[in-house]
């Protein structure tokens, strides 16, 4: 899903112009774990999703020189440094990952997760159709087996991305099951560990997955699941439900914007939709309790009074 809807844009602009008052004001949390989700990473940028290498480049140099870069598996663990803690992961199985993305993390000693779509490398014709049809790629766009054993031998973790990237919450129970148990078996053989994170497809709560999904990835031995949610983490996050910001070709300010907590509005918006559409009001009382709700408010009052 292309997440970039106008009415979306224009609220992700707002957020970014505003920036600059809401970080003078000093009201930000200093503390914060935030995950951001990387797709194709290539040169020309041109697919619908495409990072420029420059750019990713970029955004790298700026990570490592102001945050604490650190693996999908330990966002919630307990902060323990006073710099930002990011987490990078990147969705499909794009074969640019390996061409660009890899070279450029393992300049700057970084890792990324990489959540595969196990379709991609059985060039099955139902995931190629959808890309195809959606976002006009061709096979060639992805990595096939042997392109992914080079990504994990060059010590990037691998998670699951189902195997047919259909919209989990549009399929009912068995079949959601079936696309986290296959994707996580294929990986399994093909690469010889233990796979126990996966990211859902589109991943928006309640619009591409329910909690019927992440108790499916529970009970499959899954112990984290990335959604799509534009807020950093709270150490009361579900390990089935972690929230990521999606990137795409960000300044290096929007991208301190995004880690600072400029998009959390969005994000908490996301998870009250869901708290609402789940009926799940301990989800809510959390957001409450923790006083999110009213950095929220907060964060809405000052961007009205840009
Ligand atoms: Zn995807």
């Amino acid at each position: 899903m292309n997440p970039y809807t106008l009415p979306l844009h224009v609220l992700r602009s707002m957020m970014f112009r505003n920036f600059r008052l809401i970080k003078a004001i000093g009201r930000l949390p200093s503390q914060r774990t935030v995950v951001l989700n990387y797709h194709s990473v290539r040169p020309n940028g041109l697919l619908f999703n495409s990072t420029p290498a420059d750019v990713f480049e970029q955004h790298l140099a700026w990570l490592v020189a102001h945050c604490e870069v650190v693996d999908f598996l330990e966002v919630l663990e307990p902060h323990a440094s006073d710099r930002p803690r990011v987490a990078l992961v990147f969705d499909d199985g794009f074969l640019d990952n390996l061409q660009y993305a890899v070279p450029l993390l393992k300049k700057y000693g970084l890792k990324a997760t990489f959540f595969i779509s196990t379709g991609f490398l059985r060039r099955d014709p139902v995931i190629l159709d959808i890309f195809a049809r959606t976002f006009q790629t061709t096979a060639e766009d992805f990595m096939d087996t042997e392109s992914l054993l080079e990504l994990f031998a060059a010590g990037m973790p691998v998670g699951a991305h189902t195997h047919t990237h259909r919209n989990l919450r549009s399929l009912p129970p068995p079949e959601q099951e079936e696309e986290l148990r296959l994707s996580k078996e294929i990986l399994e053989e093909t690469l010889g560990v233990p796979i126990n994170t996966m990211a859902y497809p589109y991943g928006v709560p309640g619009k591409a997955f329910d909690l019927t999904t992440c108790s499916i990835a529970k009970k499959l031995g899954y112990a984290q699941a990335g959604s799509v949610s534009w807020r950093g983490l709270r150490p009361q996050d579900s390990p089935l439900r972690i929230p990521r910001i999606t990137v795409v070709r960000e300044t290096k300010l929007e991208l301190e914007a995004m880690v600072y907590g400029a998009l959390d509005p969005i994000g908490h918006f996301q998870e009250w939709r869901f708290a609402r559409q789940q009926r799940n009001w301990q989800v809510y009382a959390y957001a409450l309790l923790e006083g999110e709700y009213w950095r929220l408010a907060e964060s809405s009052w000052l961007l009205g009074m840009a």
